[in-house]
Protein backbone atom coordinates (compact mmCIF):
# COMPACT_ATOMS: atom_id res chain seq x y z
CA UNK A 1 0.00 0.00 0.00
CA UNK A 2 1.22 3.45 -0.85
CA UNK A 3 2.29 5.38 2.52
CA UNK A 4 -0.08 8.26 2.08
CA UNK A 5 -2.82 5.69 1.21
CA UNK A 6 -1.78 3.57 4.22
CA UNK A 7 -1.45 7.07 6.45
CA UNK A 8 -5.23 8.04 4.98
CA UNK A 9 -6.35 4.67 6.09
CA UNK A 10 -5.30 4.69 9.72
CA UNK A 11 -6.17 8.29 10.05
CA UNK A 12 -9.97 6.55 8.98
CA UNK A 13 -9.49 3.54 11.22
CA UNK A 14 -8.48 5.97 14.28
CA UNK A 15 -11.44 8.39 14.25
CA UNK A 16 -14.09 5.68 13.55
CA UNK A 17 -12.57 3.74 16.19
CA UNK A 18 -11.41 6.09 19.29
CA UNK A 19 -14.35 6.97 21.07
CA UNK A 20 -13.40 9.53 23.93
CA UNK A 21 -16.06 9.40 26.80
CA UNK A 22 -18.41 12.44 26.47
CA UNK A 23 -16.88 14.33 23.55
CA UNK A 24 -18.57 14.46 20.40
CA UNK A 25 -18.05 16.51 16.91
CA UNK A 26 -14.44 16.33 17.67
CA UNK A 27 -12.33 15.51 14.32
CA UNK A 28 -9.24 13.94 15.62
CA UNK A 29 -6.12 13.43 13.18
CA UNK A 30 -3.52 11.29 13.62
CA UNK A 31 -0.07 11.82 12.58
CA UNK A 32 1.82 8.90 12.38
CA UNK A 33 5.48 9.29 12.62
CA UNK A 34 8.52 7.04 11.65
CA UNK A 35 9.02 7.23 15.46
CA UNK A 36 5.36 5.47 16.53
CA UNK A 37 4.68 4.38 19.31
CA UNK A 38 6.63 7.27 20.97
CA UNK A 39 5.98 10.35 18.79
CA UNK A 40 2.13 9.03 18.13
CA UNK A 41 0.43 12.12 18.19
CA UNK A 42 -3.06 13.50 18.00
CA UNK A 43 -4.00 16.76 17.11
CA UNK A 44 -7.20 18.04 17.31
CA UNK A 45 -8.64 20.40 14.69
CA UNK A 46 -11.43 21.60 16.31
CA UNK A 47 -11.09 25.21 17.20
CA UNK A 48 -11.19 24.95 20.92
CA UNK A 49 -10.98 21.87 22.72
CA UNK A 50 -10.78 21.83 26.62
CA UNK A 51 -7.39 20.83 27.93
CA UNK A 52 -8.53 18.15 29.97
CA UNK A 53 -10.38 16.41 27.29
CA UNK A 54 -6.95 17.01 25.19
CA UNK A 55 -4.22 15.98 27.66
CA UNK A 56 -7.49 12.82 28.37
CA UNK A 57 -7.44 12.18 24.86
CA UNK A 58 -3.72 12.00 24.62
CA UNK A 59 -3.59 9.33 27.63
CA UNK A 60 -6.21 7.03 25.94
CA UNK A 61 -4.47 7.72 22.51
CA UNK A 62 -0.76 6.69 23.51
CA UNK A 63 0.41 3.08 23.68
CA UNK A 64 1.39 1.91 26.70
CA UNK A 65 4.89 0.85 25.23
CA UNK A 66 8.15 1.91 25.47
CA UNK A 67 11.23 1.91 23.23
CA UNK A 68 14.83 0.21 24.72
CA UNK A 69 17.57 2.05 24.56
CA UNK A 70 20.94 1.19 23.86
CA UNK A 71 23.08 0.93 26.89
CA UNK A 72 26.36 0.41 25.48
CA UNK A 73 27.52 -0.96 21.96
CA UNK A 74 31.10 -2.67 21.94
CA UNK A 75 32.87 -3.44 18.71
CA UNK A 76 33.96 -6.83 17.60
CA UNK A 77 36.04 -8.33 19.32
CA UNK A 78 39.14 -10.52 18.63
CA UNK A 79 39.12 -14.20 17.23
CA UNK A 80 40.92 -16.62 18.78
CA UNK A 81 41.30 -20.68 18.29
CA UNK A 82 39.35 -22.91 20.79
CA UNK A 83 40.94 -26.60 20.19
CA UNK A 84 41.98 -26.64 16.48
CA UNK A 85 38.10 -26.37 15.14
CA UNK A 86 36.66 -23.27 16.18
CA UNK A 87 38.13 -20.01 15.75
CA UNK A 88 35.94 -18.12 17.73
CA UNK A 89 35.19 -14.03 18.58
CA UNK A 90 34.52 -14.11 21.91
CA UNK A 91 31.95 -11.57 22.15
CA UNK A 92 31.40 -10.50 25.70
CA UNK A 93 34.81 -9.54 25.70
CA UNK A 94 35.77 -8.52 29.20
CA UNK A 95 31.65 -8.56 29.89
CA UNK A 96 31.62 -12.30 30.19
CA UNK A 97 31.06 -13.64 33.33
CA UNK A 98 29.57 -10.65 34.64
CA UNK A 99 26.65 -9.62 35.97
CA UNK A 100 25.84 -7.00 33.34
CA UNK A 101 24.88 -9.60 31.24
CA UNK A 102 23.23 -12.06 33.54
CA UNK A 103 22.14 -15.17 32.72
CA UNK A 104 24.33 -14.76 29.80
CA UNK A 105 27.99 -15.97 30.60
CA UNK A 106 29.79 -16.38 27.51
CA UNK A 107 29.86 -16.34 23.95
CA UNK A 108 31.78 -17.34 21.48
CA UNK A 109 30.97 -16.93 17.78
CA UNK A 110 33.04 -18.93 14.99
CA UNK A 111 32.41 -17.05 12.12
CA UNK A 112 32.25 -18.86 8.51
CA UNK A 113 35.63 -20.06 7.79
CA UNK A 114 36.50 -22.19 4.82
CA UNK A 115 37.82 -25.97 5.58
CA UNK A 116 39.60 -28.28 3.64
CA UNK A 117 38.83 -31.79 3.61
CA UNK A 118 40.69 -33.72 6.25
CA UNK A 119 40.22 -36.98 8.11
CA UNK A 120 41.73 -35.16 11.00
CA UNK A 121 39.26 -34.66 14.09
CA UNK A 122 38.95 -30.50 14.53
CA UNK A 123 37.45 -29.44 17.87
CA UNK A 124 37.68 -30.15 21.94
CA UNK A 125 38.35 -33.38 23.14
CA UNK A 126 36.76 -34.40 26.45
CA UNK A 127 36.28 -31.60 29.12
CA UNK A 128 33.59 -30.84 32.11
CA UNK A 129 31.37 -28.69 32.67
CA UNK A 130 29.67 -27.96 35.90
CA UNK A 131 27.08 -25.33 37.23
CA UNK A 132 25.60 -24.04 33.61
CA UNK A 133 24.35 -24.33 30.60
CA UNK A 134 25.86 -24.53 26.68
CA UNK A 135 23.81 -23.49 23.81
CA UNK A 136 24.97 -24.39 20.67
CA UNK A 137 23.87 -23.06 17.30
CA UNK A 138 25.13 -24.38 14.01
CA UNK A 139 24.57 -22.22 11.34
CA UNK A 140 27.08 -23.78 8.20
CA UNK A 141 28.86 -26.89 9.17
CA UNK A 142 28.29 -29.27 11.80
CA UNK A 143 29.16 -30.04 15.01
CA UNK A 144 29.30 -34.16 16.64
CA UNK A 145 28.94 -33.93 20.10
CA UNK A 146 29.58 -36.87 22.50
CA UNK A 147 28.89 -36.57 26.26
CA UNK A 148 28.97 -39.05 29.42
CA UNK A 149 24.99 -39.43 29.56
CA UNK A 150 25.58 -41.41 26.66
CA UNK A 151 24.16 -39.21 23.82
CA UNK A 152 26.14 -38.98 20.70
CA UNK A 153 24.13 -36.37 18.21
CA UNK A 154 25.57 -34.30 14.90
CA UNK A 155 23.96 -30.58 15.27
CA UNK A 156 23.32 -30.01 11.26
CA UNK A 157 22.86 -25.95 10.10
CA UNK A 158 20.01 -24.71 11.89
CA UNK A 159 20.09 -26.77 14.85
CA UNK A 160 20.39 -25.67 18.07
CA UNK A 161 22.18 -28.04 21.04
CA UNK A 162 20.82 -26.93 24.63
CA UNK A 163 22.66 -28.59 27.00
CA UNK A 164 22.21 -28.54 31.16
CA UNK A 165 25.65 -29.72 32.51
CA UNK A 166 23.99 -29.13 35.99
CA UNK A 167 25.96 -31.33 38.82
CA UNK A 168 28.23 -32.12 35.76
CA UNK A 169 28.79 -33.62 32.60
CA UNK A 170 31.93 -34.66 30.36
CA UNK A 171 31.60 -34.25 26.40
CA UNK A 172 33.73 -33.33 23.53
CA UNK A 173 32.98 -31.40 20.33
CA UNK A 174 34.23 -31.80 16.98
CA UNK A 175 33.25 -30.89 13.75
CA UNK A 176 31.35 -33.75 12.22
CA UNK A 177 32.81 -36.94 10.81
CA UNK A 178 31.27 -36.09 7.36
CA UNK A 179 32.11 -32.03 7.57
CA UNK A 180 35.44 -32.95 7.78
CA UNK A 181 35.44 -35.49 5.46
CA UNK A 182 34.06 -32.91 2.34
CA UNK A 183 35.36 -29.02 4.15
CA UNK A 184 33.35 -26.89 3.53
CA UNK A 185 32.27 -23.30 5.47
CA UNK A 186 32.09 -23.70 9.04
CA UNK A 187 29.54 -21.06 11.01
CA UNK A 188 28.81 -21.68 14.68
CA UNK A 189 28.60 -19.71 18.09
CA UNK A 190 28.07 -21.53 21.87
CA UNK A 191 26.77 -19.22 24.23
CA UNK A 192 26.90 -20.45 28.08
CA UNK A 193 23.90 -19.32 29.84
CA UNK A 194 23.85 -19.35 34.02
CA UNK A 195 21.78 -21.82 36.10
CA UNK A 196 20.15 -20.53 39.31
CA UNK A 197 21.94 -21.28 42.70
CA UNK A 198 18.52 -23.54 43.41
CA UNK A 199 19.46 -25.67 40.24
CA UNK A 200 23.57 -25.60 40.05
CA UNK A 201 23.41 -29.19 41.02
CA UNK A 202 20.50 -30.53 38.77
CA UNK A 203 21.00 -33.75 36.77
CA UNK A 204 22.46 -32.82 33.13
CA UNK A 205 19.65 -32.59 30.69
CA UNK A 206 20.40 -32.75 26.70
CA UNK A 207 17.69 -30.92 24.50
CA UNK A 208 18.53 -31.57 20.89
CA UNK A 209 16.20 -28.80 19.18
CA UNK A 210 16.18 -29.32 15.44
CA UNK A 211 15.60 -26.86 12.99
CA UNK A 212 11.92 -28.25 11.77
CA UNK A 213 11.00 -27.36 15.73
CA UNK A 214 11.99 -24.28 15.71
CA UNK A 215 8.72 -21.46 14.91
CA UNK A 216 9.66 -18.76 12.45
CA UNK A 217 7.43 -15.51 13.35
CA UNK A 218 7.38 -12.77 10.78
CA UNK A 219 8.13 -9.38 11.48
CA UNK A 220 6.44 -6.47 11.19
CA UNK A 221 7.59 -3.04 9.67
CA UNK A 222 7.45 -0.60 12.34
CA UNK A 223 4.16 1.59 12.40
CA UNK A 224 4.84 4.57 9.76
CA UNK A 225 7.56 3.16 8.00
CA UNK A 226 7.02 2.71 4.13
CA UNK A 227 5.84 -0.59 3.85
CA UNK A 228 8.32 -2.77 1.62
CA UNK A 229 8.92 -5.90 0.60
CA UNK A 230 9.96 -8.14 3.16
CA UNK A 231 10.09 -6.89 6.99
CA UNK A 232 12.16 -10.58 8.07
CA UNK A 233 11.60 -13.18 10.48
CA UNK A 234 12.80 -14.37 13.73
CA UNK A 235 13.49 -17.69 14.81
CA UNK A 236 12.28 -18.24 18.23
CA UNK A 237 14.75 -20.59 20.13
CA UNK A 238 13.78 -19.93 23.52
CA UNK A 239 11.48 -17.26 24.85
CA UNK A 240 8.21 -16.16 23.45
CA UNK A 241 7.31 -13.52 20.85
CA UNK A 242 4.00 -12.48 19.62
CA UNK A 243 2.46 -15.50 20.99
CA UNK A 244 5.26 -17.83 19.97
CA UNK A 245 6.77 -19.40 22.10
CA UNK A 246 10.62 -21.60 21.09
CA UNK A 247 10.46 -25.00 22.23
CA UNK A 248 13.56 -24.89 24.65
CA UNK A 249 13.19 -25.76 27.99
CA UNK A 250 15.03 -22.84 30.21
CA UNK A 251 15.48 -22.66 34.23
CA UNK A 252 15.01 -18.90 34.29
CA UNK A 253 13.25 -16.45 31.61
CA UNK A 254 15.16 -16.50 28.80
CA UNK A 255 15.49 -15.11 25.23
CA UNK A 256 17.00 -16.33 22.09
CA UNK A 257 15.85 -15.38 18.89
CA UNK A 258 17.58 -16.13 15.28
CA UNK A 259 16.55 -12.79 13.51
CA UNK A 260 17.16 -11.92 9.81
CA UNK A 261 16.39 -8.77 8.21
CA UNK A 262 16.66 -9.11 4.79
CA UNK A 263 15.74 -5.50 3.53
CA UNK A 264 17.89 -2.42 4.23
CA UNK A 265 16.81 0.07 5.81
CA UNK A 266 13.28 -1.11 7.25
CA UNK A 267 12.87 -0.67 10.52
CA UNK A 268 11.25 -3.33 12.83
CA UNK A 269 9.85 -3.30 16.22
CA UNK A 270 9.91 -6.15 18.48
CA UNK A 271 7.80 -6.78 21.69
CA UNK A 272 10.27 -7.79 24.31
CA UNK A 273 9.95 -8.34 27.90
CA UNK A 274 10.36 -5.28 30.12
CA UNK A 275 13.42 -5.76 33.29
CA UNK A 276 15.38 -8.63 31.14
CA UNK A 277 18.77 -8.31 30.18
CA UNK A 278 18.94 -8.02 26.54
CA UNK A 279 21.77 -8.27 23.88
CA UNK A 280 21.58 -8.00 19.94
CA UNK A 281 24.66 -9.41 17.95
CA UNK A 282 25.29 -8.71 15.13
CA UNK A 283 26.36 -12.20 12.99
CA UNK A 284 26.44 -10.78 9.29
CA UNK A 285 25.56 -7.25 7.98
CA UNK A 286 24.85 -4.22 10.34
CA UNK A 287 22.00 -2.57 12.39
CA UNK A 288 20.40 0.48 14.09
CA UNK A 289 19.28 0.04 17.40
CA UNK A 290 16.75 1.72 19.40
CA UNK A 291 14.74 4.66 19.06
CA UNK A 292 14.73 6.67 15.87
CA UNK A 293 16.77 9.55 16.05
CA UNK A 294 19.09 8.16 19.04
CA UNK A 295 19.68 5.20 17.55
CA UNK A 296 23.19 3.45 17.23
CA UNK A 297 24.92 2.28 14.52
CA UNK A 298 26.49 -1.39 15.47
CA UNK A 299 28.36 -2.96 12.58
CA UNK A 300 29.76 -7.00 11.83
CA UNK A 301 30.42 -9.39 15.45
CA UNK A 302 29.84 -6.14 17.08
CA UNK A 303 27.00 -5.67 19.87
CA UNK A 304 24.34 -3.58 21.31
CA UNK A 305 23.62 -4.30 25.07
CA UNK A 306 20.52 -2.27 25.70
CA UNK A 307 18.59 -1.14 29.05
CA UNK A 308 16.79 -3.47 31.52
CA UNK A 309 13.71 -0.74 31.01
CA UNK A 310 11.52 -1.00 27.97
CA UNK A 311 8.99 -3.38 25.85
CA UNK A 312 9.89 -2.16 22.40
CA UNK A 313 13.04 -3.17 20.59
CA UNK A 314 13.31 -1.21 17.12
CA UNK A 315 15.74 -2.24 14.79
CA UNK A 316 16.86 -1.30 11.54
CA UNK A 317 18.93 -2.86 8.92
CA UNK A 318 22.11 -0.88 7.73
CA UNK A 319 22.70 -3.78 4.94
CA UNK A 320 20.74 -6.17 2.87
CA UNK A 321 20.54 -9.84 4.76
CA UNK A 322 21.68 -8.90 7.53
CA UNK A 323 21.34 -11.76 10.87
CA UNK A 324 21.20 -10.85 14.31
CA UNK A 325 21.33 -12.84 17.35
CA UNK A 326 19.19 -11.19 19.84
CA UNK A 327 20.02 -12.44 24.02
CA UNK A 328 17.56 -11.85 26.29
CA UNK A 329 16.66 -12.66 30.27
CA UNK A 330 15.62 -12.06 33.39
CA UNK A 331 19.12 -11.06 35.91
CA UNK A 332 19.79 -13.68 38.03
CA UNK A 333 21.14 -11.52 40.91
CA UNK A 334 23.42 -13.88 42.54
CA UNK A 335 26.97 -14.08 43.03
CA UNK A 336 29.01 -15.69 39.85
CA UNK A 337 32.59 -17.59 40.37
CA UNK A 338 33.76 -18.81 37.06
CA UNK A 339 36.89 -21.03 36.62
CA UNK A 340 37.63 -22.54 33.50
CA UNK A 341 34.63 -25.46 32.15
CA UNK A 342 33.01 -24.80 35.68
CA UNK A 343 30.86 -21.51 37.36
CA UNK A 344 29.09 -21.53 40.63
CA UNK A 345 28.38 -19.15 43.39
CA UNK A 346 31.40 -19.28 45.43
CA UNK A 347 35.57 -20.14 45.53
CA UNK A 348 34.44 -23.17 47.50
CA UNK A 349 32.04 -24.73 45.19
CA UNK A 350 34.60 -24.15 42.35
CA UNK A 351 37.60 -26.33 44.59
CA UNK A 352 34.53 -28.90 45.25
CA UNK A 353 33.54 -29.14 41.44
CA UNK A 354 37.56 -29.61 40.70
CA UNK A 355 37.88 -32.27 43.30
CA UNK A 356 34.83 -33.97 41.69
CA UNK A 357 36.23 -33.96 38.63
CA UNK A 358 40.09 -35.24 39.46
CA UNK A 359 38.15 -38.03 41.51
CA UNK A 360 36.13 -39.08 38.65
CA UNK A 361 33.12 -38.38 40.68
CA UNK A 362 31.77 -36.08 37.42
CA UNK A 363 29.71 -37.31 34.72
CA UNK A 364 28.47 -40.18 36.72
MN1 LIG B 1 32.23 -27.78 26.31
Amino acid sequence: MPAEKKRKSLIRSTCDTDLIPGVTNLKARTCFTSCWPEVLEVYWTAERVPTLVQSQAHTLRRPQTAMKAVSRVMPASRPHWVGNGFHVYPVFAQLAFTKELSPWLMFDYAAPKQFGPTSERKGVGQHPHRGFETVTIAFQGAVEHTDSTGNNDVIQPGDVQWMTAGRGIIHEEYHSTEFARSGGTFEMCQLWVNLPKKHKMVPPRYQPVVSADIPTVPLKVAAGAEECAEAGSVRVIAGELDGTRGPAQTYSPIELWDIQLPTQGAPVELEVPSGHNMIVFVRRGGVLVGAAGREQKVGAQGVALMEREGTTLRLSATQADTQLLLLGGEPIDEPIAARGPFVMNTEQEIMQANRDFQSGKMGR
